[in-house]
């Protein structure tokens, strides 16, 4: 099995960094072929721009979804992406690790999203959620935050954190691809907390890691629950 780790922390010794090291022994001492695209390290450019692309389908106006559509038929598309692509493409399981930034993934990692969850790979035309470019593949979101645990729920101070805070990345991003996702592993009050509680974090994620097969991915919706127009059947 491959594993892709698409890492996003600027700091080397950062605890993110530690879960991002503690996965990569762990999966490849347990077999695993583990591939860490350490965002920052790589100097990844987030931006999605017309420098994405060799060629233009159309000169005159950049419609960025048709162009990497055009440009990866072409094998025009930036190396930079392409070579993520080659990465994804090989991967039964690809683990995000990044410290929650705006309730969201941090800039760098979101220009990951962007730029290499190419249209007409990753999804297109009615291929999206269970029928999406990357199904059969696994997704897990490791991430760390400043808040306590109690702050997220329904009735918490935030909201519902998998099915609120995350949605857009679980749900309108991984899932969308045809991601199976599991459930997130999440690191609260991260910087705020003992360094035993921090240790204990590390053992909780080994414990996770271990037990990947036997995790139930979220429920998603079904391309055959909805009709030729998608409206629900
Ligand atoms: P670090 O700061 O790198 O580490 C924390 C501590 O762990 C340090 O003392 C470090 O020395 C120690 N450590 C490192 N390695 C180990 C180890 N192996 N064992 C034990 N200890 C270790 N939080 C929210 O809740 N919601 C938000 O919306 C949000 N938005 C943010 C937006 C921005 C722009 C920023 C900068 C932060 C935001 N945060 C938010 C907080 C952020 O998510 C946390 O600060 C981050 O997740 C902490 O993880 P880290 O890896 O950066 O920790």
């Amino acid at each position: 099995m491959n594993v892709l780790i698409v890492h996003a922390h600027h700091e080397a010794k950062s605890f993110n960094s530690a879960l991002m090291h503690l996965a990569t022994e762990q999966l490849t001492a347990a077999g695993y072929q583990v591939q860490v695209s350490d965002l920052y390290e790589m100097n990844w450019n987030p931006v999605a721009s017309a420098n994405d692309f060799a060629q233009r389908k159309n000169p005159e106006y950049l419609v960025y979804a048709l162009e990497q559509r055009h440009n990866y038929e072409q094998q025009a598309i930036a190396p930079d992406i392409a070579a993520e692509l080659e990465k994804l493409k090989a991967a039964d399981l690809v683990i995000f690790n990044f410290p929650l930034y705006w309730f969201s993934v941090p800039a760098i990692l979101k220009g990951w999203i962007d730029r290499v969850l190419i249209s007409g790979v990753c999804y297109g035309g009615m291929r999206f959620y269970d029928q999406g470019g990357l199904k059969g593949k696994k997704a897990l979101v490791t991430l760390t935050l400043g808040g306590r645990e109690h702050m997220f729920g329904e009735k918490a101070i935030h909201g519902e954190l998998v099915d609120g805070m995350l949605r857009p990345l679980l749900r309108g991003t991984l899932a969308y691809v045809g991601f199976e996702v599991l459930p997130p592993f999440i690191g609260y009050h991260v910087p705020y907390i003992k360094p035993e509680a921090r240790e204990q974090i590390l053992v909780d994620y080994k414990n996770y890691l271990a037990n990947l097969d036997s995790l139930t991915p979220l429920r998603y919706p079904h391309m055959d629950e909805f009709d030729s127009k998608l409206y629900p059947k």
